[in-house]
């Protein structure tokens, strides 16, 4: 089969198109066809060997939908044919958090394209439980994202924050991956939304998506216009994406009981906390990742409703895939890279 292999840990130029056996599916596993693979900031993290995981020869990509193609023994419930995503964390379905329905604590796992070969080939074979089935009309390019960007953000806004109608909720680099779907989920819980940004080019797509207000702060001192804008009340939760320059400032937007739920860990720098201000208002910070099996079928709904619109920034042909770590390293885009196809360009 024709594959995307990361040849050696370094820049983009490490991804090359080379045929490689196709594998096949053992007890328990489904060999699915992939028609779409997301490009997320993690895969340039892996290729870059910033996170310890694949090495030379691997196969990256966990954002991967595709079509059930053969099932392994005592496999049941999928059907030859049917459109699926792919649950990116390996969870192994016996620990005592798996067993309560949180697989994203689950301590017995690796990430496909990280630890396992993923979704830059033609194929990929994963165990049954990890297939999820995908509403029909929801396309390739759009289920490729049900899990990271989209179930990641269900996650945080939905489970973690519990966010009601008539909330207000903060978004900390709104314009990101994960900000642009926060927004969206959100406004599908009947949140009033405000977004942050430091970037005045960014107040477009931050509105088009359903924010309902905007605030551009360069020097991100931007509690003072988020109380004027809440009327003094503050906001009921903050999705955290920045949190090295935000953080301070997003615990003072927060109304009394709120929550900051901390996503974001780019800069991967310490931040101080006040606690004089989260003893007054009885606030809560919690961290938040993966999504849950739940979280991702949650994701499905809000894509097949079209409450949330998977931001897709260009399609791309696989063999691309090198081209495509570049633009994204340079932060050339607003959404999702997806490939899909293997002509060339
Ligand atoms: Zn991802
Ligand atoms: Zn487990």
């Amino acid at each position: 089969m024709k594959s995307v292999v990361m040849r050696d840990i370094g820049g983009p130029d490490c991804l090359v198109v080379q045929d490689v056996p196709k594998p096949k599916p053992s007890l328990g596993e489904v060999l699915v066809k992939v028609t779409a693979t997301g490009i997320c900031y993690h895969d340039l993290l892996d290729r870059a060997g910033k996170l310890h995981g694949p090495q030379a020869g691997s196969i990256l990509g966990h954002e991967v939908a595709g079509e059930v193609v053969e099932l392994g023994q005592q496999v049941s419930g999928l059907q030859i044919g049917q459109p699926v995503v792919l649950f990116h964390r390996m969870f192994c379905n016996q620990c005592q958090y798996c067993l309560r329905g949180r697989q994203d604590l689950c301590r017995n796992s690796g990430i496909l394209g990280s630890n396992r070969p993923g979704g830059y080939g033609e194929y990929v074979c994963v165990p049954s439980r990890n297939v999820i089935p995908v509403p029909a009309n929801i396309l390739p390019e759009a289920a490729a994202l049900a899990v990271c960007p989209i179930g990641t953000s269900v996650r945080a806004v939905v489970t973690v924050a519990n966010v009601h109608p008539g909330d207000t909720v903060l978004i900390t680099g709104a314009s990101g991956g994960l900000g642009l779907h926060q927004i969206q989920v959100a406004k599908s819980r009947g949140a009033r939304v405000i977004g942050i940004t430091s970037s005045a080019s960014k107040e477009e797509i931050i509105r088009s998506v359903g924010a309902d207000e905007v605030v551009i702060s360069t020097d991100l001192k931007f509690s003072a216009e988020v109380w004027r804008l809440t009327g003094k009340q503050g906001v009921q939760a903050v999705l955290e994406n920045v949190v090295s320059s935000t953080f301070g400032e997003s615990l003072r937007c927060l109304a009394p009981n709120g929550i900051a739920v901390v996503l974001g860990n780019t800069e991967m720098k310490k931040v101080e906390l006040d606690p004089g201000l989260v003893i007054s208002r009885r606030l809560r910070i919690e961290g938040s990742g993966n999504p849950t099996l739940q979280d991702v079928q949650r994701a499905l709904h809000l894509i097949s409703s079209g409450q949330v619109k998977p931001i897709i920034d260009r399609i791309v042909p696989f063999s691309c895939a090198a081209e495509a770590h570049s633009i994204l390293e340079q932060r050339g885009v607003s959404g999702r890279i997806v490939m899909k196809g293997w002509r060339e360009h």
